[in-house]
């Protein structure tokens, strides 16, 4: 099947991507990245992330008009402000507010002052969509798969989402399905498939934790998975193109076994 041929060239072509003399500090990254997310969540969690890498929104509006708070962290408040030709302090004043829970404040925490029932600020009828798309919030970039709940909560779950009444969601899904289906219905490239995330090939290894670094990218923000990215000797967090073919082949061989 193409989708697996595919699959293979681009978790080959992941080995470009490790610095001359190996990956460095490998034992102590995945260290911490367990205490990040527990390795009992990990497929779970590399699932999600490689459908986070696989959706393309809609831009429906639907997740900014009904969210009742949408949490921003002080990275996300710096980058929105410079977008907007703001200082820091009017940001902060103008268009956030304390984060409250049952009337008890969470920390210093921040959220975007939106009344519940009315849309985002940032939300445009005209585009339709975000104003600002391109420095979104980072609980926006990962509202689906990797973190519905807010970001600040991190609940880890052994569970692959969906959102029925996500119309991008429901266009993945079924992608992911009629592929599912073809493999069902083809015993040899049901083999090739398991040779192909066979778990103790190197390149198999590799492309866990690539993904594994991209989710955590996704759902702690970039300079968290940055400064893992460094210690393992990586220039950067690869790109989401680089991850989200082999992260197809991935996702619908597990919705395969669990069927
Ligand atoms: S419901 Fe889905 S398509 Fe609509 S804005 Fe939310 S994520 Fe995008
Ligand atoms: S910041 Fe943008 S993407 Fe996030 S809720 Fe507001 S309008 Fe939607």
């Amino acid at each position: 099947m193409e989708e697996i041929d595919r699959g293979i060239r681009a978790m080959k072509a992941l080995q470009k991507l490790v610095p001359e003399g190996g990956m460095k500090n490998l034992e102590r990254v995945r260290e911490e990245m367990d205490e990040l997310i527990s390795p009992e969540f990990e497929p779970y969690f590399l699932a999600n992330a490689a459908l986070h890498l696989l959706f393309v929104c809609d831009r429906c509006g639907r997740c900014c008009l009904e969210e009742k708070g949408i949490a921003v962290s002080i990275d996300d408040c710096r980058r929105i402000a410079r977008h907007l030709g703001l200082s820091l302090k009017r940001f902060m004043k103008d268009y956030t507010r304390p984060h409250e829970m049952k009337g008890e404040l969470v920390g210093s925490a921040r959220i975007l002052g939106k009344k519940e029932g009315e849309p985002c600020p940032f939300f445009d009828f005209g585009l339709p969509g975000c104003r600002i798309h391109p420095v979104k919030p980072q609980v926006c970039i990962a509202a689906l798969y990797l973190s519905k709940m807010n970001l600040l909560i991190c609940e880890e779950q052994k569970k692959i989402n969906d959102f029925p009444i996500c119309s991008a969601d429901a266009k993945l899904r079924a992608r992911i399905a009629d592929f599912s289906l073809q493999l069902y219905e083809d015993t040899k490239s049901k083999s090739e498939i398991e040779m192909l995330f066979d778990s103790t090939k190197p390149e198999v290894k590799l492309f866990n934790l690539l993904l594994r670094l991209k989710g955590i990218e996704i759902y702690f923000g970039h300079e968290r998975a940055m400064l893992l990215a460094r210690k393992l000797g990586l220039a950067r967090v690869p790109e989401d193109s680089v991850l989200s073919i082999t992260g197809f082949v991935y996702v619908a061989r597990l919705q395969e076994a669990r069927r």
